[in-house]
Formats: C-alpha cells, structure tokens, sequence
C-alpha cells in the first residue's frame, strides 16, 4: 500500500480537522508516495521503539504522540531527537501521528478507555468544536454502583496499570464516571461541575488534587501511559480489518518495548 492509503484509513477513523488547533498531527517524516508493507503502532515515536519497528522490517510508525511538536531547530545526530531522525530516514521508515484527533474520534483514545474500564451509556465530555459536537473525553456509567476503592482497583487491574493514585473528594460509592485519557487535570472542575462521582484521568499533580477534594469530587490517576496504551491495539486491528477488506496486503505489529516511564518502588 501507499503511505497515502494507510494515512487515509487512520483519518477516516480519527479525521486531522478533529485535532485542537495547537496539535500536530499528520504524516511527520517520510512522503506519502512511499511503499508500506508493514506499520508498526505505538504510543511514542522513541529509539528503542523505532529500533523494534526497523527490527521488525516496518515502513512506517503510526504513533499517538507528535516526535515533532514544537518545531525543529537542529537535527543534531549527536543528540536524542536528530538521532531518532536519522534512524528513521536512513531506513525509509515514514512516521504518522494521531494525536488530539485520535483523543476526539468516535472509537479512539477516550472511547477504548472507558470501554476498558467498564462505562456503560458512554457520551461526550468536553466539547471542543461546537458546530459538530466534537468532544475530549467521555462521561459514562458503571453497571453498578461500588465503593470508590473497588473501582480503583478495577481501573488498575484493566489498564494493566502498575499503580493507580487515588484523591478522594467524597465519601459517596461511584457510577457516574468522567474521564480523559493522558493529561486530564484541566477537566477536574468540569467532571464535578457535570455532577461525575469520580474523574479518571493521568498526570495529576499536588494542586489539581487539591482542587478536586476543594470541589467534592473523587480522582483516579491512572497514568499518563495506561490510559492511552489501551488504544495502540485497538489502532492496529482497525488497520489489519479494514486493509483486508480493501484486500490489502498490509502486516501491522505494535510496540512490545513501551513501558509507563515511571516505576513504583
Ligand atoms: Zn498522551
């Protein structure tokens, strides 16, 4: 297949005008002329993740995050990003991301998550295009109601998750669930103000806790990572389906070598 083509499948699941306008998604490196016989999807675009792609004779990584987001100013080879880039170019691999699109998209990022965690009756979160109803993040319900640590450990033990950090902001059993895969913190206000039980999210720090027990609504960190790894899978059999059905040939592998950057001793 064409570069093009498989850019054209993954934007038919998550359309680039989705993304927020100070996103980055798109074909980042390699053209769209070029032969793909394999893709390899992942979550970041690192060395050891470009080195497993080439390892396993992928043309190209589709990935969730941008490797260039705020622009080059060198591509230095002695360092991390040049390196990464000369890596990629020397093996004609080309890189795609979806981003903030992905997040947006019906069946991406926050639709996997809240189908992982168990969210019945799932609906948009936070609006971001008023015009299509576009929305970041999902607002669901759990079957039943449960205490706030049942469901904490149920978030942990369906993410795969190593650890999960919890804020309790009341003492209430939860169902009403609100969430936003990777960094949510900023929606803490908006899932109490929507009356959520219980917001899960990734990347909280000390003050978005603070608020949230200020505001009377409990918090699950699950990590950056485990709430966005769920969806590289799911990307990759989308890809696998739909290729076959254009009777394709196309092999799609994913990101074995990715871990949560951060461990808990
Ligand atoms: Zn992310």
């Amino acid at each position: 297949m064409k570069c093009q083509a498989v850019m054209d499948l993954i934007e038919r699941l998550a359309p680039k005008r989705l993304a927020e306008k100070w996103d980055n998604p798109g074909l980042l490196v390699g053209s769209p002329l070029q032969e793909v016989g394999k893709v390899y999807v992942c979550l970041d675009v690192s060395l050891p993740a470009a080195e497993e792609a080439i390892a396993a004779g992928a043309d190209m990584m589709v990935a969730h995050h941008p490797m260039i987001f705020n622009g080059l100013r060198h591509v230095r080879t002695d360092l991390y990003d040049g390196r990464l880039l000369q890596l990629l170019l020397s093996h004609n691999v080309a890189v795609y991301a979806a981003h903030t699109n992905l997040d947006i998209a019906q069946g991406g990022v926050n639709d996997v998550l809240a189908a992982a965690v168990g969210l019945e009756r799932v609906e948009g979160f936070a609006v971001t295009d008023e015009a299509s109803g576009a929305c970041i993040g999902r607002m669901g319900y759990l079957p039943e109601k449960m205490p706030l640590a049942d469901f904490a450990r149920q978030v942990k033990s369906r993410l795969g998750a190593e650890c999960v950090r919890v804020v309790q902001g009341n003492d209430r059993q939860v169902q009403k669930v609100a969430l936003c895969s990777g960094a949510g913190a900023d929606f803490i206000g908006k899932a109490a103000f929507k009356g959520a039980d219980v917001y899960l999210t990734g990347d909280v720090k000390y003050h978005d806790a603070q608020k949230a027990v200020q505001q009377g609504i409990n918090v699950i960190d699950a990590g950056h990572f485990a709430t966005e790894f769920p969806v590289v899978k799911v990307l990759a059999d989308y890809l696998r389906q739909e290729s076959r059905e254009m009777k394709k040939t196309l092999e799609v592998v994913t990101d074995t070598v990715s871990r949560d950057y951060f461990t808990n001793l």
